[in-house]
């Protein structure tokens, strides 16, 4: 049984590679992380438990394609952290049924069902979030992709010790797409769920992102925004 904090879509996805791409989200239940700015506590926190469900892959299968009108679509899987679910099952069922499946995760944790994905982001948490960060467990991660999985790193940024993490790190896999991402500073929170984000703010972050990395000359990675976010603020389900 999976463990699901929401269905949810469509929508489109606001981050990283697949940023605009018509999306139905499937979110689980349950994180071995606790970052400091976590925008998911209601899908990390244990005392949350009661508002998950326990799924079977047919169940969450039927649920996405009520949602998506029976149409084959592109399943976001994301958390919590979803590598600490069962999902193997759902992955080959869904496949079975012309869907495509991505996934978000810190690369705390490798699942052998990786490999069936056809894109995995990796988001290693950096030093802003308080959590560690474990090289050996990333690799892990990357080889557990199939060779067909599109990989690609997805870095949160929140101040100059994360982008000077970032930039170590990134130099180590230059094969990956490279993703920045500013961190956002006001993410709603289960106490606060209708709190607004400062766009201005972001903005400004957004902005100092890229004079960073044009200062730098560091022309690798893409800069971008939450996309979800700029369109509807903090809300859920969207
Ligand atoms: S890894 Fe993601 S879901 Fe888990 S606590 Fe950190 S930000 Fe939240």
């Amino acid at each position: 049984m999976i463990a699901i904090s929401e269905i949810f879509g469509p929508t489109i996805q606001g981050e990283g590679a697949l940023i605009g791409v018509p999306t139905v989200f499937v979110r689980t239940g349950g994180c071995d992380f606790r970052c400091s700015w976590c925008d998911t506590l209601y899908a990390v926190e244990p005392r949350f438990k009661a508002d998950w469900q326990s799924m079977t892959a047919e169940a969450i299968l039927s649920e996405v394609n009520r949602l998506s009108g029976g149409e084959p679509i592109l399943v976001t899987l994301s958390g919590g952290n979803p590598a600490l679910q069962p999902l193997d099952e759902l992955l080959r069922s869904g496949h079975q049924q012309g869907h495509s499946f991505a996934m978000e995760t810190q690369g705390s944790r490798a699942q052998p069902w990786f490999e069936q994905l056809d894109h995995l982001t990796l988001s290693p948490k950096p030093p802003s979030s308080g959590m560690p960060f474990r090289r050996e467990r990333l690799e892990a991660c990357l080889a557990a992709a199939g060779a067909a999985t599109k990989v690609t790193l997805k870095l949160v940024i929140a101040d100059e010790a994360d982008y000077q993490w970032a930039k170590a790190l990134a130099a180590d896999y230059p094969h990956l797409s490279l993703y920045l991402q500013p961190c956002n500073p006001a993410p709603a929170t289960p106490e606060q769920p209708e709190r607004e984000t400062d766009i201005q703010a972001l903005n400004a972050q957004l902005r100092w992102l890229v004079e960073r990395i044009t200062a730098d000359r560091w022309y690798r990675p893409r800069i971008l925004p939450q996309l979800h976010v700029l369109i509807w603020n903090n809300e859920r389900g969207v």
